[in-house]
């Protein structure tokens, strides 16, 4: 049996990652909450305090809910609520070419593909549904430990970093 955290499922979290509409329902309402509240919140919470909090509340609740793996970059409402940091091959668009006939990984054959499952919860949406389609940049690795949610209020996880930029070809 693999020790890979996704085919280590927590008791009730399938349950939940198989109601995507629920989920992203959730998550747009926090986003709402939290960029109402920021501004509060970055005024009255010291930087190191903020930041404490959020990485260990986002530990909790998304490594119980997604097998989170703390990127830092949270692409889950572009993937059917489904973290694409699951994939052995950390793919952000997917799958790869390897899917098994029954729908499982070829790296770890006793786990469902996670693109598979993101393909068929991206149609259960409603608001995101579609964003699937949306091409991936490649994930940050300097955003990894850090809170998914300050970077996404900072607009941090939309910067590429410097190196990333096209070349213009002549
Ligand atoms: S089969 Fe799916 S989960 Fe496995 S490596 Fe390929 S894309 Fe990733």
């Amino acid at each position: 049996m693999s020790s890979f955290a996704e085919s280590k499922r927590k008791p009730g979290s399938e349950w939940l990652k198989n109601r995507p509409r629920l989920l992203e329902g959730i998550y747009a309402g926090s986003k709402s909450a939290l960029q109402l509240l920021y501004p509060v919140l970055k005024r009255i919470l010291p930087a190191r305090w903020m930041d404490g909090i959020f990485v260990w509340s986002e530990e909790v609740s998304k490594g119980y809910l997604f097998n989170c793996q703390m990127c830092g970059q949270c692409i889950l409402h572009s993937t059917g609520m489904t973290c694409p940091m699951n994939c052995p091959k950390n793919l952000r668009n997917g799958p790869c070419g390897g899917v098994r006939q029954n729908g499982h990984c070829e790296v770890i054959p006793e786990m469902p593909c996670v693109w598979v499952q993101a393909w068929q919860r991206d149609a259960q949406m409603g608001r995101y549904r579609g964003e699937i389609q949306l091409l991936q940049p490649p994930v940050n690795r300097s955003l990894q430990n850090s809170s998914a949610w300050l970077n996404l209020l900072e607009g941090v996880d939309a910067q590429q970093p410097s190196g990333w930029s096209t070349i213009e070809l002549e």
